[in-house]
């Protein structure tokens, strides 16, 4: 019979290197899996110049875009692949919005209100869409037809 249910999804979530170096990993994840996500992959990775570019392509003529790359490639991150039902959509409001300054105003309990610093350094990332999360997926992690993700390359 037809489940009407909210559709079981994934999403990307990366600690950034702030959030790794402030020792919020832990934290973080137990507040994905009190939120019932299911942590289907993980990694520990350095990025570099030429990942970070192509990962945020899409901003690369801001003025904000060198100091980024400088920002995600200064230590290593956490990547993961999210899963539940509406992962994408609840995976964003539960990280709250891109300035942690600004969440610590309008929403308190989010994770960048808890654990980010400012504008750039917001602790983590996530999926700003079902489109861009099915992209971010196959950009760190190679699919196979059982669903099961392994990596690219390691640290
Ligand atoms: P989000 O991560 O909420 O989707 P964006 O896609 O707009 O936000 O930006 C990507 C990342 O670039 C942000 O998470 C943040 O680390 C950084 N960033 C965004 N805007 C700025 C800015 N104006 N100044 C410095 N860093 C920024
Ligand atoms: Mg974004």
């Amino acid at each position: 019979s037809a489940d009407f249910s909210t559709e079981t999804e994934r999403t990307l979530a990366i600690i950034k290197p702030d959030g790794v170096t402030g020792n919020h990993t832990n934290s973080v994840k137990e507040t994905i899996i009190n939120h019932g996500f299911r942590i289907k992959e993980e990694s520990f990775i350095q990025l570099d110049e030429d990942r970070v570019k192509s990962f945020y392509a899409e901003h690369s003529s801001r003025s904000f875009f060198p100091s980024l790359v400088e920002y995600m490639t200064s230590g290593p991150v956490l990547i993961m692949v999210l899963e539940k039902g509406n992962a994408v959509a609840d995976w964003r409001a539960l990280i709250g919005p891109t300035d942690p300054l600004k969440a610590k105003v309008t929403h308190p309990h989010s994770v960048r209100a808890i654990c980010g610093l400012n504008l750039q350094k917001n602790c983590v990332h996530g999926s700003d869409s079902p489109q861009s999360a099915r992209r971010e997926i196959s950009f760190f992690f190679k699919m196979t037809s059982s669903g099961h993700a392994s990596k690219h390359d390691e640290l």
